[in-house]
Formats: C-alpha cells, structure tokens, sequence
C-alpha cells in the first residue's frame, strides 16, 4: 500500500514550486496546480529580468510583519544560505553582487528552468492552466477536496496555498488565494501596493520627467520624518520613481490609505557634508555672483532641475545672483537639500513588484500551518509579509516554500529551528562567488 502523504500546492510561483519540491524530497507525493498555461511567469520579470534571488545584508529590518519574532523563528528554519544551498542542490550556480545574490547566469529564466526540471525530478505531477476555485475540508477526515475551474473534484490529505498576490497584474486578478483562505475562517488584511511608484499634485512635477540623479529622499507623514532612502531618484510626468522611493513607497501608501498627508524632501547633494556644501555656496555666490540666475546655477544640478528650482522661489531665469542678493542665493542653495513635494498617490497595484497585507501571520503557526484547519499551509505573497527592494521577497517565498513544504510532508521543522540561521560568521568564507 502507498503510505505517501497526498499533498496539493496551488500556485505554481516561487513559493509554490519551492514547497512542491520540498515535500516531494521528504516523500510526499505532490501535484502542483498553476491556472497559467505555465508556472513561475513573475519570476522572470524579477530583477530586470535578472532575478535578484536574495540579500546576504539580511535581518528582520527588512521585513515587514506585525510579529517579527514569529518571522524570524521561520527563517531560522531557511534562511538566505539554506536558499543559497537549495539553488546549488539544483544545479545553480549563484553570484554575490555586493551582497545582492543573482543566478550566474544573470538571467531569471535560467532560476525558474531549475526549478522546472526540478519539478520533474522529483516526479510532481504538474497541472498548469488548472485553477482551483474552491476548497473545503471534510469534518473529521483530514480530507480536502478542492474544485478546479472546470468543476472537477480533486481530493488531498494536506493542501498548501501558494497563489501569490495581485501585484503587477490585471485589475481583479490574483485574489482567489484570499477568497480560499477566507472560506477557511482566516482573516484577510488590507491589500495596499508596495514597491510601487509615488505620484505627486505639484505643478512642477512634469517639467522634470526623464531627470534622474542620485539623491536622499526622506519620507515625511503629517510632517514627521518615517524613513530615508538614498540612490537613484527617476522623475515621471506623474511624480517620483526609482529604488529610493519603491522602499518608501509602503509607508506612503499606508499613510495615504489612512488620509494622511504624504510628502518627500529631496536632497539633491546627498554625498555633500553640510559644513563642506556651505562654504561652497558662499564661494559660489563670491565668484559667480555677476551671473544671471539660470547661469549661475548650470554647473550644480540638472538644467530642468535647475529651472524648477529657480521658479519655485518665485525668481527668474535673467536676475543676476548680486542684485538677489546673498540671502536669497542661500535659501536657493538649501532648497537644493530640501526640496519638498507633496505627494497625492501611489500608483495601482498593477504597477506594483509586491503587495502589502493578506492573509494574517497571525493565524499561522511557524510551521505556516492555517492554526484553524489542520493540515492547510500558506506561503508567500499571500500572507501578511512583505520585504523591501534586493532580494527579499523572493527569500520570503522560497522561506516559506521550504517551510510549509516540508511540514505539510509531515517532517517537523520544529526541531532545527535553531540549527540553520544567518548569523555574521556564515559571511566569512561563503562558497558562493
Ligand atoms: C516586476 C517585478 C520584479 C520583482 N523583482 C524582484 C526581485 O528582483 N527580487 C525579489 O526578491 N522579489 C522581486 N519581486 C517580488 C517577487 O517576484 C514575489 O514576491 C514572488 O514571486 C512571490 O512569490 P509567490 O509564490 O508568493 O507568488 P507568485 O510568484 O505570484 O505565484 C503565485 C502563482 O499562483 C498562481 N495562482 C493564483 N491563483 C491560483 C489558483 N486559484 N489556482 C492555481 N494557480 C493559481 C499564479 O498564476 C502564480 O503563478 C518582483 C515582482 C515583480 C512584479
């Protein structure tokens, strides 16, 4: 007789595949349902197409969770070099980029081959262009019986749901795993866009478009500073893109959700010591001085920034800095460290890499095993966990693909939660090139 546990995971994306494949290597036997006519589309889009597959530079700050402590116990269990070794067990080679861990190959595709021929290496029955619309539990028997689109019945002991999220998908799409975990009791939190664009209602805004430049970007709520960020701003005829604001972007769009007002101050000199930035100025205004302003100010900044800067202080292109004086040049300078912009929105979902909110942490376990149905995981995007630009969440799904895989095959990952880790000392002397 077939004493192998019979496990069902749907979705077939980073967290789907990487718990089919762990519950098949501890023995269970898996089928693995994807509604798309293939498995794992968003990784390829991940990383510019490189796929950005996780982040040595790893601690909680880089996760957002109401229980950290929950979070963190998970990735004991598989954390960045547990992915690192997992990949290698595949067959894939893994370059560090400053921390920033790529495939060698630099190109997502090759991730997401590995982990398809994976698929067929541990004999996991895949059924792509299969939904599943609806599960239940039977009373008593530890039987979940899931309906795919065409209403046909397939029965499971364990089932793990790994659907994903709507981010960056067509409007509607990407809800069915909440609609699951709701028809099991679990709670569902507000869905919010993270890693997503900031729009702005400032006049200014589309006379920068196309200017890009490195830069602090601070984050103000209600006019109280909620982090900063620096790197590469992107200006949009909408308002600000680029990494610096796609990691601010979940604390404006929480704070924007709860009618809050939003803004961010840039500062265009982020490399510039203030005292050393002062003296420049001054000097600036000494040797300089006899030009007209649009003049004076080409040499600092971008031309477009340069102008909007100039407007904004309610001056003209043709004055000249002496006959402004010392006291407005300053003011003009600061400006430079300080440029406000109100911000009006984030852009939707469907331009967003990731969604914040789901299915609540709460309600799991560190096994992600459902604390109402026994025998139901979650992983992924689904649930209540989000992680900032570099890597993150894509080790928050294979964490938790992990996790759930090997639980739902019955292989207790409770006592190795202390085992496995990503203490400093597994920096020195990595494997990985
Ligand atoms: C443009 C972009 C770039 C990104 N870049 C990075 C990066 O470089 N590094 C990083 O760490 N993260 C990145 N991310 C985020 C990362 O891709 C996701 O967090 C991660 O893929 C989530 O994995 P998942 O398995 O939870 O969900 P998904 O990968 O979304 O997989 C869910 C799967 O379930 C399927 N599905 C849904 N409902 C059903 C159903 N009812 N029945 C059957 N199948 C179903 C879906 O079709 C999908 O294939 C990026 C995201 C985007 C959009």
């Amino acid at each position: 007789m077939d004493n192998k546990v019979k496990i069902a995971v749907i979705g077939g994306g980073a967290s789907g595949m990487t718990a089919a494949i762990t519950a098949a290597r501890y023995g269970a036997e898996v089928t693995l349902f994807e509604k798309e006519e293939r498995v794992g589309k968003k990784i390829l889009a991940t990383g510019n197409g490189k796929c950005n597959l996780g982040n040595l530079d790893f601690s909680m700050d880089q996760y957002y969770c109401r229980d950290k402590e929950k979070l963190e116990k998970v990735f004991r269990v598989f954390s960045v070099w547990d992915s690192i070794s997992f990949f290698e067990s595949m067959g894939l080679m893994v370059k560090n980029k400053n921390g920033y861990l790529y495939p060698y190959s630099e190109q997502a595709s090759t991730v997401l081959d590995i982990l398809r021929m994976e698929l067929v290496r541990q004999q996991i029955t895949v059924k792509t262009g299969i939904g599943i619309k609806a599960a239940r539990c039977k009373n008593g028997e530890e039987v979940f019986e899931l309906t795919d689109d065409a209403g046909e019945n397939h029965s499971f002991q364990r089932v793990i749901v790994a659907c994903g999220s709507p981010a960056s998908l067509k409007k509607g799409q990407g809800m069915t795993g909440y609609c699951l975990a709701e028809g099991f009791g679990h709670r569902v939190g507000r869905l919010l866009p993270g890693l997503v664009q900031l729009q702005s209602d400032e006049s200014f805004i589309r006379a920068l478009g196309g200017v890009r430049c490195q830069a602090g970007v601070r984050l103000l709520v209600d006019g109280e500073e909620k982090a900063a960020e620096c790197g590469e701003l992107q200006f949009t005829d909408y308002g600000v893109s680029g990494i610096p604001i796609f990691q601010l972007s979940r604390i404006g769009a929480k704070a924007l959700a709860e009618k809050k007002d939003v803004e961010v101050y840039v500062d265009f000199f982020p490399d510039q010591e203030t005292k050393a930035y002062a003296c420049m100025a001054r000097l600036r205004f000494e040797t300089q001085g006899d030009k007209n302003l649009e003049d004076y100010m080409t040499g600092l900044l971008n031309k477009k920034i340069n102008m909007v800067i100039i407007k904004r202080l309610g001056l003209k292109p043709g004055m000249r800095a002496e006959e402004i004086g010392w006291e407005k040049i300053r003011e003009l300078m600061q400006i430079c460290r300080q440029f406000p912009i109100h911000i009006s929105n984030t852009n939707s979902m469907e331009n967003a890499q990731i969604c914040a909110g789901g299915v609540d942490f709460a309600q799991v376990g560190t096994e992600l095993e459902s604390e109402l149905v026994s025998g139901l995981y979650f992983t992924g995007e689904l649930l209540d966990v989000d992680g900032k630009c570099g890597g993150y969440n894509l080790q928050w799904a294979f964490t938790s693909g992990y996790v759930a895989g090997r639980n739902a095959a019955g292989s207790s990952t409770r006592e190795i939660a202390s085992g496995s880790g990503y203490e400093e000392e597994k920096l020195k002397g990595s494997p990985i090139c």
